[in-house]
């Protein structure tokens, strides 16, 4: 079966192709510029091992991690994990808009209502190895 890894500055990331196409055919349909054209590169592409260098194939990643597929090889400790040994992280306000702690006395809501203040944001996840070192963050949101 062929691979599909992605490199970033922490760790090595490995998938089996059928998972990775999956989720790209799934982004693509809804127009996802970047998937589209990832979705060619890849199907093109005839090696066993396919190296994928965009940045935004980190989307794809995280998608992937969720859904406990594939390995990733953390550099730190320079161990191999399986996806479903990561630990998730909410990273700045959390994963969604509406992950927001709502029991946050006054804060949110307040401001939510607050017509002089904006409420500024971003948001994303982050998936960290058993020994705690990063391996991938991703902002999913900014408002
Ligand atoms: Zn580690």
């Amino acid at each position: 079966m062929k691979i599909v890894m992605f490199e970033n500055r922490n760790a090595i990331f490995d998938f089996d192709l059928p998972g990775v196409i999956d989720r790209l055919k799934y982004y693509s349909d809804q127009n996802v510029h970047e998937a589209t054209e990832l979705l060619d590169t890849i199907s093109s592409c005839l090696s066993p091992t396919i190296k994928v260098t965009s940045d935004y194939f980190g989307y794809i990643v995280l998608d992937l991690i969720k859904a406990d597929k594939g390995h990733v090889y953390c550099k730190v400790c320079k161990e191999t994990y399986d996806s479903n040994q990561l630990s998730s992280r909410p990273l700045g306000l959390g994963k969604t808009p509406f992950s927001i702690n709502l029991k946050e006395k006054g804060g949110i809501i307040k401001r939510l209502f607050s017509k002089k203040q904006l409420i500024m944001g971003r948001g994303g996840e982050a998936y960290d190895c058993s020994e705690h070192h990063v391996l991938i963050s991703m902002i999913t949101w900014i408002s």
